[in-house]
């Protein structure tokens, strides 16, 4: 991994190594059937992944029988934790009657309806199967109602793995271009040219050059996607008038504005979009509506959902009705134990408990920093909510480039220590709390943090 790690550092990866036999095992025994050992690219480390065979509550148990409290909870999904007991019994109750029809069933309704009533700008809503598909349905929608084919979409900010949108998340700093005018660079391989060249980059934050940028393309753009605050970007949140001023202009151009509230609908029962008072046309939606199923939904202005009906229907029984203007397929798409789930876990999500979950974020954003501050470590969080993120850099979290001054082999080395100190959180760093989580859960991290980040720096009295 390394070369010049100090032996606090290597004992690190040794312990890591040590607790973790089993997964050894199974990481290369899974590496001859799965590339990289694993089905999402998230999922392989240095010096190999953990495999998870139950969870419940906050508790995470892996193939070598370690218990861990999950900070992460599935990226933001399980906002009520592993196996939450009203979700069990909503699932358990649909399994024996099937689990997905060719023709659509009433659960489906049920849960347009709740997420219609939460989600004010959303007067219409489509279900798919992943946050992916969410974005990628929304964009459609966009460009069948502008005519116009580019999108625009922010540097850091993720929306999937689909071609247009799979551009600049983290782009390579030495090809990103200027921070006001970023460049248009592939995320991975095999994203086409003509979706790169296609993609309108902004940056994040900055609104003067955003609508510079903006001005300039107005012809060619169709909409204007965004995180309102960036999730696997960093947890990086708008700065004070950032998103105000974007409805504004997408106004005043005639631009959609797209919000991918996938992370940020756990912010509050209308998502960033009440959180900040800021309403977009088009709502991507994923992770917690499914209620740790796969799942994902957009949604917004009904004029523009309304392109996803046939002419013919809801009229006169006309049998010779004409097909829709956008083509929607999925053959699991609004399956009954994913609206099961979903329904189960928005009637747990009462307006208070957004308020508690969000304090319970608050405390670990204040104990982190003063842990942070304290040490004189050149480590922050930047935090919204319940979403946090650990940086291991001092530069103020302003904008999509700021996390990637971050020292990447302590940030790893960090992320094993909390592993072994039985910690769950993403490699890079971001958190997401769930409702099971106690104030003497956020304790514990941070008292594991400030071990991990003695180990870390160097000083060699903490306890271990
Ligand atoms: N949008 C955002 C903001 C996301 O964070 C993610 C996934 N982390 C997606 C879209 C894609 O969702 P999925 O993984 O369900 O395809």
């Amino acid at each position: 991994m390394t070369t010049t790690l100090t032996g606090a550092q290597t004992q690190i990866v040794e312990r890591y190594t040590a607790r973790t036999p089993r997964a050894r095992e199974l990481f290369d025994r899974a590496r001859r059937s799965l590339p990289a050992g694993s089905t999402r690219s998230l999922n392989s480390w240095q010096p190999h992944p953990i495999y998870v065979t139950r969870a419940a509550g906050t508790r995470v148990t892996d193939v070598d029988g370690n218990v861990y409290l999950d900070f992460l909870n599935n990226y933001s999904s399980l906002v009520l934790g592993h196996a939450h007991p009203a979700v069990i019994a909503a699932l358990s109750e649909r399994l024996g009657d099937g689990t997905a029809f060719s023709y659509s069933n009433p659960l489906e309704v049920d849960l347009a309806e709740r997420i219609c009533e939460r989600i004010p700008s959303v007067e219409l809503v489509r279900f798919t199967n992943s946050g992916l598909e969410a974005t990628l349905y929304a964009i459609k929608i966009a460009r069948a109602a502008s005519g116009r084919d580019r999108i625009a979409k922010f540097e850091g900010g993720y929306h999937g793995t689909h071609d247009a949108v799979l551009v600049s998340v983290r782009p390579p700093l030495d090809q990103a271009g200027p921070r006001d005018a970023p460049h248009s660079v592939a995320d991975a391989a095999g994203v086409s040219r003509s979706a790169v060249e296609e993609a309108l980059v902004l940056p994040f934050n900055n609104l003067e050059a955003t609508t510079r940028l903006l001005h300039a393309n107005r012809d060619t753009l169709a909409a204007v996607i965004l995180e309102p605050v960036l999730g696997s970007g960093g947890v990086i949140p708008p700065a004070p008038g950032f998103l105000a001023g974007l409805r504004e202009v997408t106004r005043e151009l005639g631009l959609l504005l797209i919000f991918d509230e996938v992370i940020s609908l756990r912010l509050a029962p209308g998502g960033a979009q009440e959180y900040y008072g800021v309403i977009p046309d088009l709502t991507a939606m994923g992770k917690l509506v499914g209620g740790g199923m796969p799942v994902g939904a957009y949604g917004g202005r009904a004029d523009l959902m309304s392109l996803l009906e046939p002419s013919g229907i809801g009229e006169a029984l006309d049998f010779r009705g004409g097909g829709p203007k956008i083509y929607q397929g999925g053959t699991f798409t609004g399956n009954p134990l994913t609206m099961a789930a979903g329904l189960a876990t928005l009637d747990q999500l009462t307006p208070s408990e957004y308020h508690r979950l969000n304090a319970l974020g608050e405390r670990l954003q204040s104990e982190v920093t003063r842990v942070c501050q304290e040490l004189d470590a050149p480590v922050q969080v930047s935090a919204v909510g319940s979403l946090f993120n650990i940086h291991f850099t001092r530069e103020p979290m302003v904008d999509a480039r700021a996390p990637r001054s971050a020292d990447g082999e302590m940030a790893h080395l960090f992320f094993l220590e909390m592993l072994n100190r039985g910690f769950i959180l993403a490699p890079r760093g971001m958190g997401a709390l769930s409702t099971p989580t106690e104030e003497a859960d956020v304790d514990a991290f941070v008292e594991a943090m400030r071990g991990a980040l003695h180990l870390l720096y160097g000083n060699q009295q903490e306890e271990g």
